[in-house]
């Protein structure tokens, strides 16, 4: 008898985290390692909030919790998508859970049965394939092209959906190409889904208020009132607020949906920590005005690492309107030889050759479903950016025909 189960057989680990652990692994050897792969904030999680969780822990706050999320908290989200997207909801329609990830997994295995499909958009966050494989469903990926900014077209959404389509698995700004949905290319979307009332929205709107040159952002159940009844709309204060290891994500959508949810969550991990809700009650209740700081602060890196790929010769980087990431073409650099004789034959050789020989650690495109590219994480210093794309210029220049 095998020891892991058949289930576990149909997922793969995550890529970036193999990647991460890599480069940490190079780097405690002593090399000088430039991780550009994890897709979290430099920065420390604001005062006020440790603050708070500070003080949820001092007054005894410490125990178990209603399981999908103290009142308190729930308050905060229904006041957060009145206040930010125009979205009523009911704490009886909202969910928290250990981080936006235990969020989009309940709700794929609440409603999945064999051979039911979710379309998802590629590139895409790499755990969308394998969180839908866990629950028994059928991804459908669906690719995007450079040319369309790698926004998923109506055209194309439509050609996917079958009538055993259940979800289609949303993000923008994107990870891994920070690409932003406007009004009108969501409207296109939505127009499409109207006419297939099986086909419900799973919209992750992580990285909403990373959003650059005024770029306006909007979700899908605020664009077109008509499938609020069928969206589930997923947040979470890990990377506007800087809390990725606070571990709290939250979801607004249907009662029933929500109640299903916390049936799951009730019989495998029960609440998320107290102090960590305590602490997303700060972040949400508390001063907002310095998400647009911190936004402007990624804006002036992101055109600081564009700027010196697309002078890169064989690359290609188009410009996000959000996230911190950037997801450039490589295929004008296929086919060639490294300096250290590795043909470059695909985007994880890519990537293995410059970790190995130039330092630098990125993601390869592969991991997320389109390729030849590479996903650069520019949450670090300028300082460190500059010398990273040092460092990938002149790998590049080293590429033999
Ligand atoms: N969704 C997207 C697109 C992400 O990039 C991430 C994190 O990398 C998550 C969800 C999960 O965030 P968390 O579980 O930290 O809330």
């Amino acid at each position: 008898m095998p020891l892991l189960s058949a289930t576990l057989d149909r997922v793969k680990p995550s890529p970036t985290i193999a990647m991460s652990n890599r480069a940490a692994e190079l780097k405690a050897r002593g090399r000088d390692i430039i991780a550009l792969s994890a897709g979290e904030p430099d920065f420390d999680t604001p005062a006020h909030i440790r603050a708070a969780a500070i003080r949820a822990i001092e007054t005894g706050k410490t125990r178990y919790t209603a399981v999908d999320g103290i009142a308190e908290l729930k308050a905060a989200i229904v006041a957060k998508f009145a206040r930010d997207n125009g979205l009523r909801y009911d704490p009886a329609q909202v969910s928290v859970g250990t981080g936006g990830k235990q969020v989009l997994y309940n709700a794929l295995m609440a409603t999945l049965n064999p051979g039911d499909e979710v379309i998802i958009p590629a590139p895409y966050w790499v755990s969308y394939p394998d969180m839908v494989l866990l629950a028994g469903g059928t991804p459908v990926i669906v690719p995007t092209r450079i040319e369309d900014g790698y926004r998923l077209t109506p055209e194309a959404l439509e050609a996917a959906i079958t009538p055993r389509t259940r979800w289609l698995l949303f993000n923008s700004p994107s990870n891994p190409t920070g690409a932003g949905y406007r009004w009108d290319d969501v409207t296109a979307l939505t127009e499409v889904l109207l006419r297939h009332p099986q086909v419900w929205i799973l919209t992750d709107d992580m990285y909403e208020h990373l959003a650059f040159d005024g770029f306006a952002f909007c979700t899908p159940a605020q664009v077109e009132p008509g499938l609020y009844d069928r969206t589930l709309t997923v947040n979470g204060v890990s990377k506007a607020y800087a809390m990725t290891g606070w571990r709290v994500g939250y979801a607004a959508g249907p009662e029933a949906l929500i109640a299903g949810m916390r049936k799951l969550q009730s019989q495998s991990t029960s609440n998320p920590c107290s102090v960590s809700q305590w602490a997303a009650v700060a972040a949400l209740d508390g001063p907002q005005e310095y998400l647009a700081d911190n936004a402007a602060l990624f804006q002036r890196r992101r055109d600081l690492v564009v700027g010196r790929l697309n002078a890169i010769p064989g690359i290609r980087c188009p410009v996000p309107e959000g996230a911190f990431y950037v997801y450039p073409d490589i295929s004008g650099l296929v086919g060639r030889t490294s300096p250290g004789g590795r043909l470059i034959d695909t985007d994880e050789a890519f990537a293995m050759a410059l970790l190995d020989e130039a330092d630098v650690a990125v993601v390869f495109g592969a991991a997320f479903g389109l390729s030849p590219n590479f996903r650069i994480s520019y949450a670090t210093s300028d300082a460190e950016l500059e010398t990273a794309c040092d460092r990938i210029a002149g790998f590049c220049a080293g590429l033999r025909c």
